[in-house]
C-alpha cells in the first residue's frame, strides 16, 4: 500500500516497541517519518529527533525540526508512554506528576506544537496510544490507568475540536503487547515464565498482542483512506475489553 505517500508523520517513542513497529510501517507505506525519542536511535529511511515528550521547549524544536526538514507535517503518533506499578498508595505526588506529565500532557504538548502545521494538511491525523488499563480495571495500576483514562478522555475531546477543521483524533487501546517495555516487566517478575503465561491467559486470544498488530490499528486510523473516523478509540487486545468467555473445559 502506498496512502501515506506524500505525507510526513512524527511517532513520539518511536525508537523502540509499539511507537518503532508503527515508524516502520507508516514509512513502508509511504511516509517520511521522524521518530521523537528520549533514545532515537533508528535506522534509515526513519529519521530519529532527540525529544523528551517531558519537556516543552524540547518538543518545540522536535516539531520545528521535522517541519524545517520535510516542509510539512500531516500525522502525529502520540505513543510516548511510561509505565507505574502498585494500588493508589504506592506513588509519591512526585511519581504521579512524573507519569501524568509524560503520558498525558506530553500528547497535549505534541498536539499543540503540531497543530498549525495539522491545520495546512490535506490528511491531517492524531493517534494517541491508550490502553486497555483506561477502561478495564487491572490490579495494581492505578497511575498507568489513570494516565490512561486520562488520554481516553482527551482523545475524545479533541476529536470534537478538531474534526469541523479536517484533523481527525482517534486512539488505539491494545491489550497486553510484546514490546521491551512488557520484555523488561517480565524480566523483573520471580517468575517471568509464570507471568507472561498469566498475561497471556488474561487475553481471550490466550496470546499477547504484537507490536506489528498495534502498528497495522494505529496505520488504519492515521490512513487518509479513513477520512470518516473520528472519535475513536480502537481495541487491539484480543477481545479482552468487550469479550466475556466461558471457561476453558
Ligand atoms: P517501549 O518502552 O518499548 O517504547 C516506549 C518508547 O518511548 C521508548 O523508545 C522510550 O525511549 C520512549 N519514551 C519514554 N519516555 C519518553 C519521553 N519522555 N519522551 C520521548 N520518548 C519517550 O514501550 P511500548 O510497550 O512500545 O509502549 C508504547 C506505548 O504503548 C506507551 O504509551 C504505552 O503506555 C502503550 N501501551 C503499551 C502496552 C504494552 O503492553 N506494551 C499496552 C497498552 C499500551
Amino acid at each position: 500500500m502506498t496512502d501515506f505517500e506524500g505525507l510526513v508523520a512524527v511517532v513520539t517513542g518511536g525508537a523502540s516497541g509499539i511507537g518503532l513497529a508503527t515508524a516502520n510501517l507508516l514509512s513502508s507505506r509511504g511516509a517520511s517519518v521522524a521518530a521523537l525519542d528520549l533514545n532515537p536511535d533508528v535506522k534509515d529511511p526513519l529519521v530519529g529527533v532527540r525529544t523528551d515528550v517531558s519537556d516543552d521547549e524540547s518538543v518545540q524544536s522536535a516539531i520545528a525540526e521535522v517541519v524545517e526538514r520535510f516542509g510539512r507535517l500531516d500525522i502525529v503518533v502520540n505513543n510516548a508512554g511510561i509505565g507505574a506499578q502498585g494500588d493508589v498508595s504506592a506513588n509519591s505526588d512526585e511519581e504521579w506528576l512524573r507519569v501524568l506529565n509524560v503520558n498525558v500532557v506530553g500528547m497535549a504538548r505534541v498536539a499543540r506544537a503540531a497543530l498549525p502545521h495539522l491545520r495546512n494538511s490535506p490528511s491531517a491525523a492524531i493517534v494517541n496510544t491508550c490502553s486497555i488499563a483506561a477502561w478495564a480495571g487491572l490490579p495494581q495500576r492505578v497511575l498507568y490507568s489513570a494516565s490512561k483514562g486520562a488520554v481516553y478522555g482527551l482523545t475524545l475531546a479533541m476529536a470534537a475540536d478538531h474534526v469541523r477543521e479536517g484533523i481527525r483524533v482517534n486512539a488505539v487501546a491494545p491489550g497486553t503487547a510484546d514490546t521491551p517495555w512488557v520484555g523488561r516487566l517480565l524480566d523483573s517478575a520471580p517468575d517471568p515464565a509464570a507471568e507472561r503465561a498469566a498475561l497471556e491467559a488474561r487475553q481471550p486470544h490466550g496470546r499477547l498482542v504484537s507490536a506489528d498488530e498495534v502498528a497495522g490499528a494505529i496505520a488504519y486510523l492515521a490512513s487518509p483512506l479513513s477520512g470518516s473516523t473520528a472519535g475513536t478509540i480502537l481495541a487491539v487486545d484480543g477481545g479482552m475489553y468487550g469479550l466475556r468467555l466461558r471457561p476453558k473445559p
